[in-house]
């Protein structure tokens, strides 16, 4: 069977780079002849009908944006079986073959519901900061995403050296210390606090007061956000420590700008290699990077097992403190 018609969509958390990958899509799928609609605002676009033809046109002036042209939604009606119904016959009312869809863990888990009640054959591309996909070390958007809390982190550092003050950062990740543990290590914290790894706030805080001891001007504390809120984080180390802190909540400012280089390249990498897949017949994958490698991963694999966080990250946070 020749492909005729694919769609692409981005769902869930936009991250940086989206656009870059849907970008790859449209011109991949054009290039090689296929029709290629967007499927607007996630699922919720996809039961609305929602869906329109793009062309190469479609997609300029986007390589360099954050955010997703396509705009993204959360919809709880395609979380039951009579939602994904809906959705699939407004696909088959555009003749839509196959679909690209570019999300996190919850999208890919309705992409692959969808794949098995209707058997459209669907690709995944991994688009979310959190880096939290499993069997793959990358995920679109995460890089753009840890290079503005470094940025953030430089900044502050600055100004709690100059006070001489303890400086909790909090970052996004309700499930996953990837940006917190990173970042962490790339701004040069001295502590980490994730959701993976109990930590232990007394010791923390008893560490700190004997380096303020010895002449340190200041500490920085990364909380990723389901390990805790960082405000009542700074209030108890304030209360144990006896020592000026503030907290800094980055918030969505991490989901936003400009996708750095390495988000560009690799997303307009799995763009292309997921519209050629998906045009050539395959179903129910999703394409990542893996140590530096394009990889190709089962969806139900990816969405059926949990990503965990490198230990060897936890713990060169610990060693370079
Ligand atoms: P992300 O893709 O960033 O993890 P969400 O978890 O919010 O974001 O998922 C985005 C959308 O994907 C949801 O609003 C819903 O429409 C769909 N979705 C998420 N989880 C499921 C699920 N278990 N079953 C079916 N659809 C789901």
């Amino acid at each position: 069977m020749i492909t005729k018609a694919i769609a692409v969509m981005t769902s869930g958390g936009d991250s940086p780079g989206m656009n870059a990958a849907a970008r790859a899509v449209v011109r991949t799928a054009i290039s090689e002849g296929v029709k290629v609609y967007g499927i607007y605002n996630g699922y919720k676009g996809m039961l609305d009908d929602d869906i329109r033809e793009l062309t190469s046109r479609s997609v300029s002036d986007l390589i360099q944006r954050g955010g997703t042209f396509l705009g993204t939604a959360r919809c709880m009606e395609f979380k039951t079986p009579e939602g994904r119904q809906q959705g699939f016959q407004n696909l088959q009312k555009h003749g839509i073959e196959g679909l690209v869809i570019i999300g996190g863990d919850g999208s890919l888990t309705g992409g692959a519901l969808l794949s098995k009640e209707t058997g459209i054959p669907i690709v995944g591309i991994p688009g979310t900061i959190d880096n939290d996909v499993w069997g793959m070390d990358y995920t679109i958007g995460c890089d753009t995403a840890a290079n503005t809390i470094v940025d953030a982190i430089n900044k502050l550092r600055d100004t709690a050296s100059a006070h001489r003050r303890i400086m909790v950062v909090e970052v996004m990740g309700h499930h996953s210390g990837w940006l917190a543990v990173t970042t962490a290590i790339a701004g040069g914290a001295e502590y980490v606090i994730v959701p993976e790894v109990k930590s232990d706030l007394k010791q923390i805080c008893d560490d700190i007061v004997e380096s303020y001891e010895k002449g340190k001007r200041y500490s920085i504390i990364v909380v990723a956000e389901g390990a805790g809120s960082g405000i009542e984080i700074g209030k108890k180390v304030e209360e144990i420590t006896q020592i000026d802190t503030r907290v800094s909540v980055l918030g969505h400012i991490q989901r936003g700008g400009s996708p750095s280089v390495e988000d560009r390249m690799k997303a307009s990498m799995l763009g292309e290699k997921a519209a050629l897949a998906l045009i050539s017949g395959a179903s129910n994958i999703v394409f990542g990077f893996n140590e530096g490698r394009v990889v190709s991963v089962n969806l139900f694999d990816a969405v059926n097992n949990t990503k965990t966080l490198d230990p060897e990250l936890v713990r060169l946070a610990r060693v370079l403190a």
